[in-house]
Order: structure tokens, then C-alpha cells, then sequence
């Protein structure tokens, strides 16, 4: 099957030849641009139309939603079923008000909960966030702001109850159009590619972005003590799982289609080894270092207001270095402290 068949160029028309649609939403986050939520057609009348992902909840969104639905000829209350790559509020934010016009399923990765419990952590949690905050060197202010911030996105969108669960290779059973749900871990714990072997395609989410490198957002321990999942080691073993697939075309969440994943996995390959050499080399000149002032010589402008994914990014490579052995992490009066042993070599 050619590239043009499984319909790379054409979004905006139903085409015989496609049984996908896209439709951009705007996310309203600065350097994020739009999300892709894509259709998946009936292949015969009668037959489920299916919606992958739903954009963010908000006016424009849901406007841009509505529109590009009426340039096919159809309406939100068309949809039959949601399928999730993962429960970032830009893909999921809308599920609710489509359910409530539609009637339509939820289906979502069995690990969803895990993204809504860290959008909307029980009041008691509180105590234990600020813990792990001052464990890695963030001062307070930092810590409440970033704490604030996130309930007032959760504040705006109804996490709505998923109908199905799926595991790891679960097949969706869709009339000549089967997905196959690999499950990717990394940047976060419920996200999932979707295969589409008869056309040797994937729906990617954010486990593969032509533009971005995906941010793999830590997790913090449930308890005190808890084991923390190492979210960018997670994502490496989740990039070598759809490694091996023979896509032809990729279709991320953010940006154009993807026709070489293989390529786009070795330039993040390339990218983590810049950026493990820049942290052992922050770490020779001044360590030992907490991880808030690694995060503030790697991103000297994003660390004040970006601090969630300048943590993520600096506490995630440490991961990779400290399993390599080129540091070691020690707590030192209650903050964590990398001490400098070895640079990585260059590929
Ligand atoms: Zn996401
Ligand atoms: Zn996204």
C-alpha cells in the first residue's frame, strides 16, 4: 500500500481510499500549536464512527471540532467511540461534552487513573508533593505555584468515567480497520500507540512527535519512600517496542505525519546523548548539585516557569546517567545531591 492510499495528503475530504480523517483543535499553549484528533470512518454505513483523542476543553476547541466534523458531513453527535492515547488534558479535555451530545464510549488505557490522580491528587497529597519538591532542591513558592497552576487546568475539564480499559495488545475491534494498542509508558503511564497492521499505520500520541521531543513527566512516589518510575527509562524501552513495526505512515498527536519513525527515534536517540554529555559536564565543573541547580544551568530561562517538565527532563537523564554509573545519586539533609563519576562517551 502506498504512502498516498492510507490518505497522508488528504484530511479534509473523505476519501474511498482513506478510512482516516484528521481534525486539528487548538490547545492554546504557546509552542504546542494544535492537536490532531483523528477519525476513523465506517467502512460501511451502519458501522461505528470512531473519534481518536478530543482535543482540549475550551470555546475554540470545541468549535474547531464542530467545524472540521461539518466539512465531512458529519456532526459530534455521529461519534460512536472515543478511543484515548492517553489522558493529557489536550486529548481528553473534551470527552464529556462529546458523551453528553453523542452518547458515545470512553476507551482508554487500563493506567488512566494514574494521569487523573496526578491532575487532581487527594488534599493530603499535598504534603507529600511538597516533600519530593524539597527533596529535589525546588523552593516552595516554586513548588505551590506549580501545584496551584495544575489544579486550575484539571479545574476546567470533567474526567469522565472510561466505558473499556485496554491492556497492552488489546485489539479494537473495528470492521476492517482492527487497531492493535501497544502500550508506551515514558511520557506518561497511560499512554498508547495504536497499530493498524492491514494499512502499516500508527496513531502515535505524544510517544512519537515529528517537531518535539516528548517530555516524560516524573511521577512522584505514591507514598513516602515509594519506589519513583523512572519515566524517561520507561519511554526508551517503549520507543525499542515500536521500533520493530514496519510503518508507513505515523500520526502524532502534534504535527504532520510521520513517514520514517525509525529516523525520528534515532534523532531522539541523538538528543538524549547531547544532553546526558551537557549534564556530566555540569556536574564535573560544580557538583555535587541538587537537581533544581542542574535544572537552572541547562535551562537558564524555562526553570522559573516551567519547572514540572525542567524537573522531569533533569531528575529523568540523572536516571540514565546513575544506570550507567557515570553519577551517583546520594540524600544529603533531606534534598538529593548528584555526585559526578565518569562522562558518557560520544556515539
Ligand atoms: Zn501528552
Ligand atoms: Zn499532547
Amino acid at each position: 500500500m502506498s504512502k498516498e492510499e492510507v490518505g497522508v495528503t488528504r484530511f479534509s475530504k473523505k476519501e474511498s481510499s482513506s478510512r482516516i480523517g484528521r481534525i486539528p483543535t487548538p490547545t492554546g499553549y504557546a509552542g504546542l500549536g494544535d492537536i490532531n484528533s483523528y477519525l476513523i470512518f465506517p467502512e460501511q454505513a451502519g458501522d461505528e464512527l470512531i473519534l481518536i483523542d478530543t482535543g482540549i476543553c475550551s470555546d475554540d476547541a470545541w468549535q474547531a471540532l464542530n467545524d472540521g466534523l461539518a466539512e465531512l458531513d458529519l456532526r459530534v453527535e455521529d461519534i460512536d467511540r472515543i478511543l484515548l492515547t492517553h489522558g493529557h488534558t489536550d486529548h481528553y479535555g473534551q470527552a464529556q461534552r462529546i458523551h453528553e451530545l453523542s452518547n458515545c464510549q470512553l476507551w482508554a488505557h487500563e493506567n488512566l487513573w494514574l494521569t487523573n490522580e496526578r491532575m487532581r491528587p487527594p488534599p493530603e497529597r499535598k504534603e507529600l508533593e511538597l516533600y519530593y519538591y524539597a527533596l529535589w532542591g525546588v523552593d516552595r513558592a516554586l513548588a505551590d505555584k506549580a501545584i496551584s497552576r495544575r489544579a486550575k487546568i484539571a479545574d476546567r475539564y470533567h474526567a469522565m468515567e472510561p466505558d473499556h480499559l485496554l491492556k497492552d495488545n488489546e485489539i479494537v475491534a473495528i470492521p476492517g480497520f482492527d487497531l492493535k494498542t501497544i502500550h508506551t509508558p515514558g511520557h506518561c503511564p497511560d499512554e498508547v500507540v495504536y497499530w493498524q497492521e492491514d494499512t502499516q499505520v500508527f496513531f502515535s500520541g505524544d510517544h512519537l512527535l515529528p517537531n518535539i521531543t516528548p517530555v516524560c513527566l516524573t511521577q512522584m512516589p505514591r507514598e513516602k519512600g515509594g519506589v519513583r518510575p523512572r519515566a524517561l527509562s520507561e519511554y526508551q524501552a517503549s520507543l525499542a517496542k515500536v521500533s520493530p513495526y514496519p510503518a508507513l505512515v505515523t500520526y502524532p498527536s502534534h504535527g504532520a505525519p510521520i513517514t520514517d519513525h525509525l529516523a525520528l527515534i534515532e534523532s531522539y536517540g541523538l538528543s538524549t546523548d547531547r544532553r546526558l554529555l551537557k549534564i556530566s559536564r555540569i556536574l564535573e565543573a560544580g557538583g555535587p548539585m541538587t537537581p533544581m541547580a542542574v535544572g537552572k544551568e541547562l535551562f537558564p530561562k524555562a526553570w522559573e516557569e516551567q519547572i514540572v517538565p525542567v524537573m522531569s527532563e533533569i531528575i529523568g537523564h540523572c536516571d540514565l546517567l546513575e544506570d550507567a554509573g557515570h553519577l551517583v545519586e546520594r540524600e544529603n539533609k533531606g534534598v538529593i545531591e548528584y555526585h559526578y563519576r565518569s562522562t558518557p562517551a560520544p556515539r
